[in-house]
């Protein structure tokens, strides 16, 4: 399965040394390997970009896949982008098959999204009351790759504007089971007043993010809790506003707030020290394949070029326990023809991808 031993020689980052890097049985070494193939030569080499927040399954527009090779393409279609990991947020299909399929990135799961009742997009999320929070995150976190995905907040009609789907003592009760589990926490928040109880019990992960403030960014900080923004999924929320307007004029004005205020947030995270990595948010009301956009978009809110690659690369694979390019690790490389930290858009064009130690594009 790993393929004949191959050769590339280019600028290995984020060292952004030039070196010679071989493949033998699937891994990388720096010690040269006799008859190995030169696949690629001068470019610059990341260890493939990370797509920390997309849905494998859920479709464009809604619903789900119902058939497995539409769920492949969709991970087919992250690949040709550079991805060679995703993280999925919470899909309803049972995706665990893929993991057989050598062309295709590694999947690190979050299981299903666990939301309060009609108060998430029907038909994508286990729908439950608080009283059966603990137990559902135990079954997710026993059925993901070691995450579970939370909805945080999500528009109250009652209320007619965003609020919290659970009450601070049961999410802190149930960050704490998913720990005990052994698996890391994240929740969808779009507003604000969700965030203080799930930061303040250990959350190890915030999606979107719009709502942070100074303070709770600060407290993040301390925490070393991450932040994904999804910015390209943000530019959603003007017409998420548009389409409330009659009924939820409150929560309209709410979105367009945030919305304007996503990039300051984004910088604000960023120069406070929080984690943040990119992520599309893909799947749903976004197309799979854009998180070159994502990793633009960071950039373009105020995070420099070099950290807002990393936050696509490097960085979001050590933080999802994967390597980079050393010796020993998994070879997984893609190689951009021009130096990804001067020039992002060099990332819509890769050159040459090996995933597993196989050449596949
Ligand atoms: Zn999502």
């Amino acid at each position: 399965m790993s393929g004949p031993a191959l050769h590339l020689a280019g600028v290995v980052l984020p060292e952004g040394e030039h070196r010679d890097v071989w493949v033998r049985d699937g891994r990388f070494t720096f010690e040269p390997v006799p008859g190995a193939e030169t696949v690629s030569r001068g470019g610059w080499l990341i260890p493939g970009l990370v797509d920390a927040h997309c849905h494998v399954g859920i479709l464009r527009g809604g619903g789900h896949a119902e058939d497995l090779a539409e769920v492949r393409a969709q991970a087919l279609t992250e690949r040709d982008a550079g991805v060679l990991a995703l993280r999925d947020c919470g899909s309803p299909v049972d995706t665990r098959s893929l993991d057989d399929d050598p062309e295709l990135p590694a999947i690190i799961r979050a299981g299903r999204h666990i939301a309060r009742t009609r108060r998430y997009i029907p038909g994508l999320g286990i729908e439950i009351e608080p009283e059966d929070l603990v137990e559902q995150t135990r079954v997710q976190a026993r059925r993901g790759d070691g995450w579970v995905k939370l909805v945080g907040d999500w528009i109250d009609r009652a209320v007619g504007d965003l609020a919290p789907e659970w009450p601070a003592d049961v999410v802190a009760a149930a960050i704490a089971a998913a720990h005990e589990e052994g698996a890391r926490v994240t929740a969808h928040t779009f507003g604000t007043d969700a965030l203080p109880a799930l930061i303040e019990a250990g959350i190890d992960c915030i999606e979107h993010g719009t709502g942070l403030t100074e303070d709770l960014i600060g407290e993040m900080a301390r925490r070393g809790t991450a932040v994904v923004p999804t910015l390209v999924n943000v530019e959603n929320f003007p017409g998420f506003a548009q389409a409330g307007e009659k009924r939820f004029p409150t929560y309209a004005s709410t979105m367009r707030r945030l919305y304007a205020n996503s990039g300051a947030v984004v910088r604000a995270a960023y120069e406070a020290g929080v984690p943040v990595f990119a992520g599309t948010d893909a799947g749903g009301g976004i197309d799979h394949g854009v998180i070159a956009d994502e990793i633009r978009a960071l950039c373009e809110a105020g995070i420099p070029a070099e950290a807002a690659l990393a936050a696509g690369s490097w960085k979001a694979r050590e933080w999802l326990g994967l390597r980079g390019i050393e010796e020993g690790a998994q070879a997984d490389v893609v190689v951009y023809e021009t130096d990804p930290r001067a020039e992002l858009d060099t990332l819509q064009r890769p050159q040459r991808t090996i995933l597993r130690g196989r050449v596949v594009a």
